[in-house]
């Protein structure tokens, strides 16, 4: 595996490669590496010629500086995994790099209602950081695919949006791929590392409450299940910021469930002083 600092050194080599944009598989993370994102670098592994990783924190996306600062890093382990899985350059550069201009002066992308509900409401300016920083990773990687998790569904739908805005759909294929999940269900994620071992106990029950808004929806009603979700979570000692049910096209938000629909549900609850966010597909 190459490790790349800067972008133009990327761009060089892959030009040097003779390749076309559609051999490149990209997998954009912020490091603190497991299951889940090794996940996507073996899919994007069985299908491009090139795999490539980024490694990147982005301060525009943290709308809490104490997430930000508390974020963890594991980059010797990360690149282990890496090599490991199979992927071909990593590009870990520094905010300078990815923000030569400095972080205030960069692109605003308008992704409309997608940025004001769920984690657009609880989380402001964060897809506006992650519009930023996903533009200018593709302009330097350019790549034919790129892997995204289903873990962040939100985020996967404001970034088929981007490509939409940028004149890139046509480029740049987007897989999004299934959620990794511990034995017992808790969505893998890199701020599960920050949970005690009391809170990370009681994380599963994030899980249970998905199993049942999925389990229950051709006999029950959805605002009732929520409501019994609520004080589940409430009980539990976590708080949660929402539960909801939308449409999983367009993340249009349902009262209530619509067989008619691809619908999905997403919640995401505060743990202590770690914020987890998870969904279901009901209907798939
Ligand atoms: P992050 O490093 O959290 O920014 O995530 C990088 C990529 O990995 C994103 O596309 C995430 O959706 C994806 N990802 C994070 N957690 C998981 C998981 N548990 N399963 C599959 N993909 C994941």
């Amino acid at each position: 595996m190459i490790i790349f600092k800067k972008a133009a050194d990327l761009s060089h080599h892959i030009a040097s490669q003779a390749c076309l944009s559609t051999d490149i598989g990209f997998v954009p993370t912020m490091g603190a590496l497991h299951g889940g994102h090794e996940s996507l670098i073996r899919l994007a592994r069985k299908k491009s010629k090139i795999v490539v990783c980024s490694i990147f924190i982005n301060p525009t996306q943290f709308n809490d500086p104490g997430d930000f600062e508390k974020y963890p890093v594991t980059l010797d382990a990360d690149i282990i995994m890496l090599i490991e899985a199979g992927c071909d350059i990593l590009l870990l550069p520094s905010v300078q790099e990815m923000y030569p201009q400095g972080t205030t002066q960069t692109q605003a992308f308008d992704f409309g209602h997608l940025d004001t509900i769920l984690e657009g409401t609880h989380r402001p300016g964060h897809f506006k950081g992650v519009g930023q920083i996903v533009a200018r990773l593709l302009d330097i990687v350019n790549p034919g695919t790129l892997y995204l998790g289903q873990k962040d569904y939100q985020q996967c739908l404001i970034i088929r949006r981007l490509l939409e805005i940028t004149g890139r759909a046509g480029r740049t294929a987007i897989v999004i791929a299934p959620t990794l999940r511990e034995p017992d269900g808790l969505a893998m994620s890199s701020r599960n590392m920050r949970l005690t071992i009391p809170q990370r106990v009681i994380a599963a029950v994030v899980y249970q409450c998905l199993v049942s808004i999925q389990s229950k929806q051709h006999a029950d009603s959805f605002a009732r299940v929520r409501k019994e979700c609520m004080d589940l979570l409430q009980n539990k000692g976590l708080e949660p910021e929402y539960i909801a049910l939308a449409d999983a096209d367009d993340l249009t938000l349902l009262e209530e469930y619509d067989p008619g629909r691809k619908m999905i549900a997403l919640l995401a609850v505060r743990n202590g002083s770690v914020r987890l966010i998870d969904n279901m597909l009901l209907n798939e």
